[in-house]
């Protein structure tokens, strides 16, 4: 069941005894921002708390404060009372099989969310799990949102939204910004630590997957493709290809971009991207992922001819409906 911000924020409030923080695997800005953004406020709030994360965070996020306190575990051993998940609301995306925790709550901005948790509150509206969670935050008491904890968040608005650029963007988050700066963040740190300190191995990987840019479907669709061999010869992160399906979905008359990043031997991560005409949460729900209708992804084993031969049956059906409603608004 979906509950408001006041009763997350009175539940909140009163936690006790050991709390857990985590969110999801391959953690990205808005995942560390808000994660690390309610254990720095339970801190503040007196809380017994601690953070776990299944995957490493990646290098350009090290400025935040309290990321030195971030636990990477393969598996969660210790038992908690509490376990505060964000910006995800399937157990199967934290990348744990299992975790032990009394009772659980999921703060989120998925639509194909299906909260698995005791307490949930998931706004798909909203831009990002940061923006939710300082108007949480906000209500339990906002003089603890403190510079450890408005850097992170305002780091996660800022990477969900494409820098304040996608449509996700509403009034209200430039107001929260307005917020955040006046509480004293330098919108250039945040630019600065993660937008100016690409390693060169990054554009040695980003000419390799270039070169495999490729179109389908009338060239609605460009996709791009990572191959596990491409890390190895520009020596880049794979986080590092963070970012680079915006290069095929910027191209004049494409729809969607597809990014395929090879995890293992016929195990494969898919990112999807629309100009957004086209719902691609509702095509990653049908490919076992999810997400928004203009940024989703799954993940699935196969060859990948396999799975592009079922993943563009899938887009092309989702073009030509698209392309039936627009024709529909047209007076
Ligand atoms: P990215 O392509 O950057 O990994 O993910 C973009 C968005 O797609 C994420 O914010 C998330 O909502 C969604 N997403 C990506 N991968 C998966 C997945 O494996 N399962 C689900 N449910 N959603 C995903
Ligand atoms: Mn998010």
């Amino acid at each position: 069941m979906n509950h408001s911000r006041e009763e997350i924020a009175n539940l909140i409030k009163d936690l006790e005894g050991k709390i857990l923080v985590t969110t999801h695997k391959n953690p990205d800005g808005d995942a560390i921002g808000s994660s690390l953004g309610w254990h720095n406020f339970l801190k503040r709030l007196g809380k017994n708390v601690k953070i776990i994360y299944k995957d490493r965070v990646p290098f350009f996020f090290d400025f935040l404060p309290g990321i030195e306190e971030i636990n990477v575990k393969e598996e969660i051993t210790e038992e908690f009372d509490w376990v505060i998940i964000t910006d995800v609301s399937e157990l199967k995306r934290t990348g744990f099989e299992d975790i032990p925790a009394k009772k659980s709550i999921v703060i989120d901005h998925h639509i194909t969310a299906e909260p698995f948790a005791d307490y949930s509150i998931v706004e798909p509206e909203i831009s990002s799990t940061c923006e939710l969670s300082y108007e949480i935050m906000k209500l339990i008491n906002p003089a603890l949102i403190e510079y450890p904890v408005a850097l992170p968040i305002y780091t996660g608005i800022v990477t969900d939204t494409g820098k304040f650029g996608y449509n996700n963007t509403s009034p209200t988050t430039h107001k929260i910004a307005a917020e955040l700066i006046e509480k004293g963040i330098d919108p250039y740190v945040v630019t600065k630590n993660i937008f100016e300190r690409n390693r060169i191995q990054k554009f040695k990987l980003l000419e390799l997957v270039l070169k495999t840019l490729d179109f389908s479907i009338g060239n609605k669709v460009a996709h791009i493709t990572l191959f596990k061999k491409f890390l190895e010869e520009s020596g880049a992160y794979p986080e590092e290809s963070e970012g680079f399906i915006n290069y095929p979905r910027s191209i004049i008359g494409v729809e969607v971009a597809v990014f395929f990043k090879e995890i293992d031997e016929n195990y494969w991560k898919v990112s999807l991207r629309s100009k957004g005409n086209v719902n691609v949460a509702e095509v990653a729900k049908r490919m076992g992922g999810g997400g928004h209708k203009m940024a989703s992804g799954f993940e699935t084993r196969g060859s990948l001819e396999e799975i592009k031969n079922k993943l563009f049956k899938e887009l092309e059906l989702a073009i030509e409906s698209a392309e039936f409603e627009r024709m529909d608004r047209l007076p």
